[in-house]
């Protein structure tokens, strides 16, 4: 719902100020749209129907994974295909994961989001309206920004829709905003007013592979944004999230892991190693390579995870999102 157009047509009506909170706040808490509000007249609710309409996205399709993942494909009112994903975990919770943009300008070259078109940075209200589909469906309580597109790319749509999060459910710490390491929102994140989790997309220790991998590390290299992750963590306290997916013979030797542990202060990161999931491109490093490179790293005293792969099967896992293309893999 766009918010700035709800709060003109309110007052075009002459409307009290409270309204917007008031038709906010069934909207924050999942209503199915303005018939519900009963706190509303009939009247006001009817009228605001024909002129704010109640989501800026139009739900295309959704796709049930097996293991329960959704994931659904909207379209501005512009054209601009959207993919968000919702993911629930055996513990109850509920994460959801949130595009910053439709497409990606960025090319990196295992990630099938970078391989369809860019269309554009999204609203605020275009986040909310991702997160809010699913508020629909149950509890949410988590929330990623690492759905299709550059979150700091879009920095003031994403701290918009995050004032907001806390009201579907999502509090701060419990949402985190993912980057390849664009520095000049990097280095505002640091100032950012509210606790939101880093994640810094690295995939490489070193710059010649990560330019590789990532061209947009020729614009803004390892060392750089390495050193605006340790500024962010000297001002907020908060370790930082290294996300690396681990290539077959790309980038998971040993001797990767090595150098990975030299580049990563232990007291700053954490590392994340993500399991490949097919785009076409690469092919998957092999248990037994996660768990030497895992088993490197943490030798060397860092803290890792290895992401649990979800929704595979509807092409709804990480780096697959690339708006209606056929599932692959
Ligand atoms: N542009 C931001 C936000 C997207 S987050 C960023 O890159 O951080 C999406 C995450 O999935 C990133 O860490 C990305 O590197 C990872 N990813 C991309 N393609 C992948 C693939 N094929 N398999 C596993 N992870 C992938």
């Amino acid at each position: 719902m766009d918010l700035t157009l709800l709060e003109e047509a309110l007052a075009a009506r002459g409307e009290p100020g409270y309204r917007a909170r008031q038709v906010w706040e069934w909207t924050a808490r999942g209503a199915a749209g303005y018939e519900e509000m009963t706190s509303l007249p009939a009247a006001l609710r009817h009228s605001l129907a024909g002129d704010v309409p109640f989501s800026t996205l139009e739900l295309v399709e959704e796709a049930r994974g097996r293991d329960g993942t959704v994931k659904a494909l909207f379209r501005t009112t512009d054209g601009h295909p959207v993919e968000a994903v919702s993911m629930r975990f055996r513990d109850g919770r509920r994460s959801l994961c949130v595009s910053s943009q439709s497409g990606c300008p960025l090319t990196c070259s295992f990630c099938a989001t970078g391989q369809m078109r860019f269309g554009r940075n999204l609203t605020g209200s275009e986040l909310l309206d991702q997160a809010l589909h699913f508020r629909r469906a149950g509890e949410v309580d988590h929330c990623v920004f690492m759905g299709m597109g550059e979150p700091l790319m879009n920095l003031d749509a994403v701290l918009d829709a995050c004032r907001r999060l806390p009201e579907l459910g999502i509090t701060h710490r419990r949402t985190a905003v993912s980057t390849v390491g664009w520095l000049p929102g990097l280095e505002r994140f640091a100032e950012v007013d509210m606790p939101i989790r880093l994640a810094l997309s690295l995939h490489a220790p070193d710059d010649a592979l990560r330019s590789r991998l990532m061209p947009v590390n020729d614009r803004y290299p390892l060392a750089d944004v390495l050193a605006a992750c340790a500024a962010y963590h000297a001002r907020r306290r908060r370790m930082v999230f290294v996300e690396y997916v681990l290539l077959a013979g790309v980038n998971d030797r040993v001797e990767h892991a090595r150098a990975l542990a030299r580049l990563l202060d232990r007291r700053i990161y954490k590392v994340n190693l993500i399991p490949y999931n097919p785009t076409g491109v690469f092919q998957a490093s092999p248990p037994a390579a996660i768990a030497a490179f895992r088993a490197t790293l943490e030798r060397a005293g860092l803290s890792v995870t290895v992401r649990v792969t979800r929704g595979r099967d509807v092409a709804a896992a990480c780096g697959q999102l690339a708006a209606a293309a056929r599932p692959r893999g």
